[in-house]
């Protein structure tokens, strides 16, 4: 760990037109502070990655590029959504940085616990959690769906950080750990808590967004969140296979119903086969595509090809 280290800020920006001049000018203010109280070295810098905006936003970036301090850019070809662009910036600053943070472009998130979070580093964490303390300024319909989110998540036993969005510090040989899962369907909040090492959190009030859009409507919401849980989590197949078995004991309670009803009062020919086919074989064909559902499973565990383990430290002795 290094006492001053060089501290990346990266920044995904689709269609940011509206905030990115006032978003360097408050980045630029904190980095000329932390570099004054020596926190951190003078080589510090932010990354804007363009993820394939249409609008004025790489123009501006590369203007900020020229004329202002502190600013780099990356710009995608297209648009691949937040966590790929994300992840394209973290990748391209693991070779030229000591920790990295990473921040909405709207900067609802207060820039001012990054002086923190880079305290807590050298405090030896690898990796720093900004959390939201309360969702005030968030809509009642955004923080009931968010809240949702995080149980349906725990449910499905994917592991998150509570009310933490992709607000972080990360050391450098986190970065690299990272660049180790190469998965496609990426959901940073459920792989940062895989890397491991010694983690902490911070905490902060969000703000509101000063100027443009949200980015994040309904309907991207709801596919991230089924992202989250269908890149972590077997549990969806595993209830398919349980919900089978339960069909199979309706079934043969159903089936000693059915018997009982037929040979004491007299039914319609037909009915006791065709209600016991019914409740048995749809029993059997759930749980079938459960078991089906398994291997399946396992497959996509063994292509997403995840490293097995992360070394945090070795003892050896050399003539071992
Ligand atoms: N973003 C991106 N690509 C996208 C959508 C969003 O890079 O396809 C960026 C956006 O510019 C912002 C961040 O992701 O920096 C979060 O978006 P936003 O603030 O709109 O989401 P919200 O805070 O409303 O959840
Ligand atoms: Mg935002």
């Amino acid at each position: 760990m290094k006492e001053i280290p060089c501290l990346a800020i990266v920044v995904p920006c689709y269609k940011e037109e509206a905030v990115l001049h006032e978003t360097h000018k408050r980045l630029s203010q904190l980095l000329d502070q932390l570099i004054e109280e020596k926190q951190i070295a003078s080589d510090s810098y932010v990354l804007y990655v363009n993820d394939g905006s249409t609008d004025q936003t790489w123009p501006i970036i590369q203007d900020l590029y020229q004329h202002e301090s502190y600013a780099c850019g990356l710009n995608l070809a297209g648009n691949v959504g937040h966590q790929n662009a994300l992840m394209a910036g973290l990748d391209l600053v693991k070779d030229y940085c000591d920790i990295a943070v990473s921040i909405d472009a709207d900067l609802q998130d207060d820039i001012l616990v990054i002086a923190e979070m880079v305290r807590r580093y050298k405090e030896g964490y690898d990796i720093v959690y900004g959390v939201r303390k309360e969702r005030k300024t968030d809509t009642w319909f955004k923080r009931e769906t968010a809240q949702a989110f995080y149980r349906l998540m725990n449910m499905m036993g994917v592991k998150t950080v509570y009310n933490h969005a992709d607000y972080r510090l990360m050391s450098k040989r986190a970065l690299q750990h990272l660049a180790r899962f190469r998965e496609r369907n990426l959901f940073l909040r459920g792989l940062v808590p895989l890397i491991g090492y010694q983690t902490t959190c911070v905490y902060y009030n969000r703000s509101k967004r000063w100027a443009g859009e949200s980015k994040y409507p309904l309907k991207k919401m709801l596919d991230f969140a089924i992202d989250g849980i269908t890149s972590f989590s077997v549990k969806p197949v595993r209830m398919i296979f349980w919900l089978g078995c339960v069909f199979i004991l309706i079934g043969i309670g159903v089936t000693i119903w059915t018997l009982y009803t037929h040979y004491i009062h007299d039914t319609v020919p037909g009915w006791a086969s065709l209600i016991i086919s019914i409740w048995l074989v749809g029993g059997f064909i759930l749980a079938a595509l459960g078991i089906v559902g398994e291997y399946i499973g396992k497959i996509y565990i063994e292509v997403k090809d995840r490293p097995r383990y992360n070394i945090e430290r070795t003892l050896m002795r050399k003539d071992a």
